[in-house]
């Protein structure tokens, strides 16, 4: 997969994205990362990307001329759609994820400060992404969630021992609880189940565990899901458990 990114602060993708799962993904030629800083496409000789907003008030814009100059260079060298991050996008979710992974390749548009010239938003973005109902400084940190969560997806880039299909969300529940040694911790046990060898009886009590979680912490995720009938018989018992004595 490609992904070519346009920040205006190119070294604070190099952590983050170099460490890791995304590091190896790398190596291994499945991802590949092309940061291009907006300023190189500023062509005054003080590479000035920004200027004070129509109308007054606080707060800068990013310059059209410059950022449509990264952007048309990004689409020559990218085939993909390009996603301006902002708090004003379509809430990122796993299922967009998804979707991008399969496309392949897609660009990435950080902003900073106010943002992007609304003519730049109309004209030359395919797409606008929010990871979250807050406002960050700019979309780095965002465009960071997205690649990561869009590599992981990525056939060959999790290894054998991790997996995405039952991660939270993948299906549309959360995750059911994980425990490892020590059997005994600060006097809480483990799960019988968890230690009976018995792949079947192991395999429900993830299912039911995940439906609990669900519906105890995200019962939106359920709303408009058509259930199994084996999830239905799950959540019947679920909810005579938690009417007797109360989640967790
Ligand atoms: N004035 C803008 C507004 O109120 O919608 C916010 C600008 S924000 C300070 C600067 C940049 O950070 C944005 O252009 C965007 O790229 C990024 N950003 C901030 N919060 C974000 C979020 N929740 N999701 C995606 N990008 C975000």
């Amino acid at each position: 997969m490609r992904v070519d990114v346009l920040t205006l602060f190119p070294s604070m993708f190099e952590g983050p994205l170099g460490t890791s799962i995304l590091g190896r993904a790398q190596d291994e030629g499945l991802l590949e990362i092309y940061l291009w800083n907006i300023r190189d496409f500023a062509k005054d000789k003080h590479r000035i990307v920004d200027d004070t907003p129509y109308g007054g008030g606080a707060g800068m814009v990013l310059k059209p001329d410059v950022v449509v100059a990264g952007i048309s260079h990004v689409k020559s060298v990218n085939p993909g759609p390009v996603i301006y991050l902002t708090p004003q996008g379509a809430l990122f979710k796993q299922n967009q994820a998804k979707e991008l992974v399969a496309l392949n390749s897609f660009s990435l548009v950080c902003g900073h400060y106010e943002g992007l010239d609304e003519r730049v938003r109309k004209g030359y973005i395919d797409a606008e992404i929010s990871i979250g109902d807050y406002v960050l400084t700019g979309g780095e940190l965002p465009a960071m969630v997205v690649i990561d969560t869009v590599a992981r997806l990525i056939p060959g880039v999790l290894g054998q021992a991790e997996s995405y299909e039952t991660d939270s969300f993948y299906s549309g529940l959360l995750e059911h609880p994980h425990y490892t040694r020590p059997f005994n911790f600060e006097g809480e046990v483990v799960p019988e189940v968890l230690l009976s060898g018995h792949h079947e009886k192991i395999r429900h009590w993830r299912r039911k565990e995940s439906l609990r979680r669900t519906v105890i912490r995200r019962p939106d995720l359920l709303e408009g899901r058509s259930l199994t009938l084996q999830e239905q018989k799950i959540l019947q018992e679920i909810n005579k458990e938690i009417s007797v004595k109360g989640g967790s």
